[in-house]
């Protein structure tokens, strides 16, 4: 399939450009990227390949889906940015649909990113007058100082000390340990409703309405991260509206949202209902981009469609026979996730080899943690497209080297 003329292909001569002139964050790019259509990806090389990872459960629709290129050329043609001196139709419509998708009474903050909306949040829950978060082991909040402040994990943490304080961390999905740290002097309680960077690590169903009871109990803000969960990736609009996720209904104060919101145009929210959306005052916070009329349209345009083509519906029937067809393979010792946020455990830890051979047969993966693989596909992803891919799986695996041989250390923490 390669189309590559030269001695060296193209991937390679801009990959040498790449390290010339972007600062080295991200490690060197597994690809150079050129075209996308559906779920599929074309490299610079003209080599093909099916995007299950969706631009970290972000490219809902896919790539180059006609709703949102529509959508987003329309708005631009018309009114691209304003400043929010100003304010635009889209913008207010985008707010209200969020918030009925909540089912909840509120208001919005619009950012341009995750780790924004965050942000947004933290600064929301210091109005309370308290300080003390709690946060959980294994979360991923984002990189700004403020989020990175509620992220457990040493590796980011530990080169930006000293970051924001009076945070406390706790075991994700352990109830006692909640019931034991959150006090009357706890602002709120931040949680995923299932945690996406550590590997999709999903709670007991009764975690969130234990949650919301111990948050109740002190007067503290239940604030839900749902920057990766939210907007369908699930199979709900939101995670914790999800019938498999929690017990029972849980109304929470603050939900910050991202990723899929708007298929890759940047756009977060921060919503936080009732009272709480009342926190700010003028002057208390602010954003340039945030809520501009593009990307507002372009979250429209994603909402619209999920909505037209049943895609709550498809996410979970897709997700179902992925999960099913994954778990099929024993050298998979466990299968965890809930619509198209799937994480998977590997007998042994080879995920980044697994990841590369995956790349190598032309299936894009994610490998979260050396022993555990996260798929995040576009909401669209065809049937025929997980037929592929689950029939070229094995090989995959056999090729990463991995054997039968359970090391032990394969089991969820
Ligand atoms: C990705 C992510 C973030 C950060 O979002 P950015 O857009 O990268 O800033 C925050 N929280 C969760 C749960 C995420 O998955």
């Amino acid at each position: 399939m390669s189309q590559q003329t030269g001695q060296q292909s193209d991937q390679h001569a801009w990959t040498e450009r790449y390290a010339g002139a972007l600062m080295n964050t991200f490690g060197a790019p597994k690809l150079v990227l050129t075209r996308g259509a559906g779920a599929h990806l074309w490299d610079a090389d003209g080599r093909e390949y099916v995007d299950l990872l969706g631009g970290i459960a972000v490219n809902a629709l896919g790539h180059g889906h006609p709703a949102l290129v529509g959508a987003v050329t329309e708005q631009l043609q018309t009114l691209g940015h304003i400043s929010n001196f100003f304010a635009s139709g889209p913008q207010i419509e985008l707010a209200e649909r969020l918030l009925a998708l909540l089912g909840a009474d509120g208001r919005v903050f619009f950012t341009n990113s995750g780790t924004e909306a965050n942000e947004a949040a933290l600064k929301l829950t210091r109005r309370t007058g308290r300080t003390k978060v709690v946060a959980t082991e294994g979360a991923f909040h984002g990189r700004t100082m403020g989020a990175l402040a509620l992220t457990a994990k040493e590796a980011y943490r530990t080169p930006f000390e000293p970051l924001p304080g009076d945070v406390v961390f706790v075991p994700y999905g352990d109830v006692a340990a909640l019931e034991a740290a959150v006090d009357d002097e706890t602002a709120a309680v931040v949680l995923e409703p299932l945690q996406g960077e550590a590997g999709v690590v999903v709670p007991p169903r009764d975690y969130l309405p234990a949650a919301r009871r111990i948050t109740l109990e002190h007067g503290a803000l239940l604030w839900l991260d749902e920057v990766q969960t939210g907007i369908g990736r699930v199979g709900a609009w939101y995670a914790h509206q999800h019938p498999d996720l929690v017990s029972e209904p849980v109304v929470p104060d603050v939900v910050t949202l991202a990723k899929g919101l708007a298929g890759g145009i940047p756009v977060g929210a921060c919503i936080a209902t009732g009272g709480s959306g009342k926190l700010f005052d003028p002057g208390n916070h602010g954003t340039t981009f945030g809520g501009n009329p593009v990307a507002a349209a372009a979250a429209l345009a994603v909402i619209d469609t999920i909505e037209k083509d049943g895609l709550l519906d498809r996410v979970t029937a897709v997700g179902g026979r992925l999960r099913e067809g994954l778990a099929a393979e024993p050298r998979v010792t466990e299968v965890r996730g809930t619509g198209l946020l799937i994480g998977l455990d590997l007998a042994q830890p080879l995920a980044a080899e697994v990841v590369a051979a995956a790349q190598d047969a032309g299936f894009i993966l994610n490998a979260p943690t050396p022993q555990r693989i996260r798929l995040a596909p576009p909401l669209v992803l065809t049937d025929e497209d997980v037929t592929a891919f689950l029939a070229a799986w094995p090989g995959i695996l056999d090729a990463a080297g991995l054997t039968g041989d359970a090391t032990g250390a394969g089991a969820a923490s």
